[in-house]
């Protein structure tokens, strides 16, 4: 039976105006793999045996883009979204682990899917054919199977991203490897040195928010070694903790898999005890690691600089590294204080943090959850309250101060002597009363 799809309208059109000027033209990728696992394509490939000039020629009523003439790419935009069209490629010889040494345009589909790294990654679609499956990508797909085309030493060999690509999907989608794809992956991993930082970053961020994330970090954790060799002394270390039931690389897996789907929430776990080794010593029968945040955030800054990270995520994911240890409370002066320190947005980002530290320990550890929701609620009704917590709610402002004759750097720590006074309940936010206060202390 011929498998039929839904595809847009935008997209159709492209595939039909093709076929009409007489190319093959046919969706193809993960938008494919998407459709067969009836999720919704995040966008859409076409692949086509028409030259690069010839779709601009055939496509000129819609707005074309040559955003990769030399691999064969165009743009294309229609109806507000765009669609990468791409001519039938065969890669020449790899040489240096990360790019073809040349792009061949092929007249050939089945030389198009065969250069495709992944089974499930490697068909291709169109109303006209329906589905082109030469290496039993469909079938990987209902069994949850990776698999490389072709010899997976020699692809992993070809272009080494391949390696994280491999992590990527099989965290994404939940799949596990096939056994030489598998063994082939790990025997490949030295060659991730070759990878740009951007390139490993990117998949690594898709890989930690992938439902499978947990799974695929323990068993690959020699690849995560490569680009991260700081994680080695956690593989193994053993916590001898009543809070942990995990040793320390294991507790990082749990964390990154029960932390929210948000990138930095979930750097930020896989980094945040990478510092304990450093720090650890026994005392009285019992494993103890003070200081250990410091130590991870700065393992952490060097890491995410190493990778290229930007420096907002890096700033960010240091800060709740940093902060990671505090003990949640209800207690109201202590959210204020936190919520001054860190900002909102940082402040709630530390409560998810804390969450999945605390899912990833002994079970009785769970028992904070409750009262990290009870912080969280508290939170939010202090802000919607707009109560004061930060200088922008504090009734007096610097040009108060000014009037009243301090000068420089008096009037931020007389600003923050008031805010730290209200927020401690020992002043009330008001104009006249925080002026009275700072002019009996002239
Ligand atoms: P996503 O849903 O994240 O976009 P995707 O499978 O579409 O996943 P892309 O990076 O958009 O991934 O690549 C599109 C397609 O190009 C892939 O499905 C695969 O067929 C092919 N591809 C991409 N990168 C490689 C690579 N390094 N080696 C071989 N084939 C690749
Ligand atoms: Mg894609």
């Amino acid at each position: 039976m011929k498998t039929e799809f839904f595809i847009p309208h935008y997209v159709e059109v492209l595939i039909n105006t093709l076929e009409k000027n007489g190319f093959e033209a046919f969706i193809v990728g993960g938008c494919v793999r998407d459709l067969l696992l009836s999720k919704i394509p995040s966008d859409y490939d076409i692949t086509t045996n028409a030259l690069p000039e010839q779709m601009m020629q055939c496509l000129n009523e819609f707005k074309c883009i040559p955003t990769g003439l030399k691999h064969g790419t165009i743009t294309v935009l229609n109806d507000g979204k765009s669609v990468e069209i791409t001519t039938y490629r065969s890669d020449g010889e790899y040489l240096d682990h990360r790019r073809p040494q040349s792009v061949d345009f092929s007249a050939n589909l089945n030389e198009d899917l065969a250069r495709r790294d992944f089974t499930v990654n490697a068909m291709a679609y169109s109303p006209k054919t329906g589905l082109i499956d030469l290496f039993g990508g469909k079938n990987d797909l209902e069994q949850k199977i990776l698999r490389c085309v072709g010899n997976p030493q020699k692809r992993f060999d070809e272009d080494a991203l391949r390696i994280l690509r491999g992590l990527r999907f099989a965290s994404t989608l939940g799949f596990d490897f096939e056994k030489e794809t598998l063994e082939a992956l790990l025997a490949s991993k030295e060659l991730l040195r070759e990878i740009s930082a951007e390139r490993i970053s990117a998949e690594l961020l898709k890989l930690l928010c992938g439902k499978n994330a947990k799974k695929v970090l323990m068993e690959c954790t020699e690849v995560i070694e490569v680009i991260i060799p700081e994680i080695k002394p956690c593989v193994g270390f053993l916590q001898h903790s009543r809070y942990h039931k995990y040793d320390v690389w294991e507790h990082i897996c749990t964390c990154v898999s029960e932390a929210k789907n948000d990138p930095i929430i979930r750097l930020a776990m896989l980094l945040h005890d990478i510092g304990k080794p450093d720090c650890f010593f026994m005392k009285d029968g019992e494993g103890h690691f003070y200081g250990h945040e410091k130590k991870s955030a700065e393992k952490a800054q060097r890491i995410l600089k190493r990778l290229k990270f930007d420096n907002g995520t890096l700033e960010r994911v240091v800060l709740l590294i940093k902060s990671h240890c505090f003990n949640p409370s209800d207690d109201e002066k202590q959210i204020k204080r936190m919520l001054s320190k860190l900002g909102e947005e940082a402040f709630f980002q530390l409560l998810d943090v804390s969450r999945a530290d605390n899912s990833a320990k002994n079970d009785f550890c769970k028992e904070i959850l409750e009262t990290i929701s009870l912080c969280e609620a508290k939170a939010k009704e202090i802000i919607e309250k707009n109560e004061c917590f930060s200088l922008k709610n504090l009734a007096v402002n610097g040009s108060d101060l000014v009037q009243m004759g301090f000068k420089g750097k008096e009037i931020g720590q007389k600003l923050d002597f008031l805010l730290q006074g209200v927020i401690d309940g020992r002043f009330e936010n008001k104009k006249d009363i925080l002026l009275t206060i700072l002019q009996d202390m002239i």
